[in-house]
């Protein structure tokens, strides 16, 4: 993929940028490596006080940087602007609870003293989607750098202009040389870069495919991985659920960021007892969506990122209607320019169907029938993701019992899927392995060592 700015809302090529050259690569790389020492014998508050002023710069540059995000991926300039703010916050989180987190733990054994401690890595190569292109990056880099390990981004080729402009934030709040840089470069050479001995881990958020990829070349080269890859998630209402609420949060989950959100809620499971309530809420819902120019506040519906994901997206509807899917709205691209999807509804989704087995990474919700309880968990679990789950009841307790037989890294009652840096983010299954924020999240990329001292 060429590495370019295209506006979504127009389909207008903006800029293309050029890739870096084997030797401008070879350089960061070396500069990571050589900057890594010195990073790891900072102290933990100099390493943290790096992370304060990136934040203040996140929110001093809010308006320019969120403006960057909607012409460049397309998304709503309010969404962008709440991405940046969740930026700036990731880093505070980190900057506040990075010595708890990495601090020793005591382990009574036959030793005097025992304990593990929590040693850096060396440098983490990022390689990042364009949905979140702030979110995505601060995820991994924070943690990252609170705990010692340069960070390399490889962000993906639709949006360089917000991956030189994360680089330009680290620079100006002092990152040393050598502890963050982007490196423009194409997907066909990841590969290379990680089997530089520079290269300690990878962490990667994108496509199952191309996580499979990432993870055999770090397992060439015994380097350790994190993966978030794709989810289709289950969103499932019981019959005593407040259906108000729960379809203003399905169409919220489902269409935020054009549905492009890995964690969005992708398979609306309705016991059949409040299915007719529910779907005519849902149907409300979807209808009042306005497409338009994401820089416009009044819209609500952002164009897709780019022309090709809008064409997938719309041949998995086309095949999930051969195959029975009911559409009930939309179905279609927008007779407009940019890369505009109507938002769509597809009823009496089934197994066989894309809508059911696949990832649908755009405005379309897939509703499936269930008759009881039992019936929706079966449904929830039938799918090789294994991200996030959602159930909706006025019953608490009877929400928690579900929620734990859901089969996923994030399950929720009453509330939509969301990270949170307080709180470990990561799945199961065809989603990948390992956890990003939280204790969980910054202890991935360490060396747990274990410390005896007779
Ligand atoms: P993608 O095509 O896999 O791209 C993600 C990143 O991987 C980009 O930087 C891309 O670079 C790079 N890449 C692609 N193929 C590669 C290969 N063979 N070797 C090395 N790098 C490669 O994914 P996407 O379409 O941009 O993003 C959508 C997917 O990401 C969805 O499946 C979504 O669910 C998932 N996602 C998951 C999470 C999570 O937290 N679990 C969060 C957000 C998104 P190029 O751009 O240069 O191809």
């Amino acid at each position: 993929m060429p590495i370019a700015h295209t506006n979504p809302a127009t389909g207008e090529l903006v800029r293309r940028f050029d890739a870096m050259d084997d030797a401008a690569l070879a350089a960061r790389l070396d500069a990571a490596q050589q900057a890594a020492a010195d990073w790891a014998e900072r102290t933990l508050a100099e390493r943290c006080s790096l992370l304060i002023r990136v934040a203040a710069l996140l929110r001093e540059r809010r308006d320019d940087l969120a403006r960057l995000v909607t012409i460049e991926m397309g998304k709503l300039i309010g969404e962008a602007e709440g991405e940046i703010d969740k930026c700036a916050w990731v880093c505070e989180h980190y900057a506040e609870h990075a010595a708890a987190y990495l601090a020793d733990e005591a382990i009574a054994s036959d030793a005097t003293r025992s304990l593990i401690a929590c040693r850096p890595l060396g440098p983490v190569l990022a390689v990042m989607p364009w949905n979140f292109p702030f979110w995505q990056v601060f995820r991994c880099a924070a943690p990252a750098l609170a705990a010692g390990n340069p960070v390399l981004l490889k962000h993906a080729s639709n949006v360089p202009g917000c991956a030189l402009a994360v680089e330009g934030l680290l620079r100006d709040a002092g990152a040393p040389d050598g502890v963050f840089a982007t490196l423009l470069i194409e997907a066909d050479r990841v590969e290379a870069v990680i089997a530089h001995p520079a290269v300690r881990a990878v962490s990667l958020t994108g496509s199952d495919a191309a996580g499979r990829k990432v993870a055999a070349a770090a397992g060439a080269h015994l380097k350790k991985t994190v993966l978030e890859l794709g989810g289709s998630d289950a969103f499932v209402v019981l019959d005593d659920a407040d259906l108000d609420r729960a379809a203003d949060m399905a169409v919220t989950s489902r269409f935020m960021n054009a549905g492009q959100s890995c964690i969005a809620a992708k398979r609306f499971i309705v016991l059949d007892a409040v299915e007719a309530d529910f779907m005519e809420r849902l149907r409300a819902g979807i209808e009042a969506l306005r497409p338009g120019d994401p820089a416009h506040r009044e819209t609500t519906l952002a164009p897709m990122a780019r022309a090709d994901l809008r064409d997938d997206l719309h041949a998995q509807v086309q095949v999930s209607m051969d195959a029975g899917a009911v559409l009930a709205m939309g179905g279609q691209p927008l007779d407009r320019p940019g890369f505009f999807y109507a938002p769509t509804l597809l009823e009496h989704v089934s197994p066989g169907m894309p809508a059911y087995d696949d990832e649908l990474f755009g405005p379309v919700a897939a509703v499936i029938d269930a008759a009881d309880e039992e019936e929706a968990l079966r449904i929830a679990n039938d799918s090789r993701f294994g991200l996030g789950g959602s159930v909706w009841t006025r019953d608490a307790a009877r929400g928690e019992a579900f929620a734990r037989r859901m089969q996923c890294g994030c399950a929720f009652v009453n509330g939509m899927v969301k990270s949170d840096p307080r709180l470990p983010f990561g799945g199961i299954g065809d989603l990948g392995y390992g956890r990003e924020l939280s204790r969980l999240g910054i202890r991935e990329f360490v060396n747990q060592q274990t410390l005896w001292v007779a």
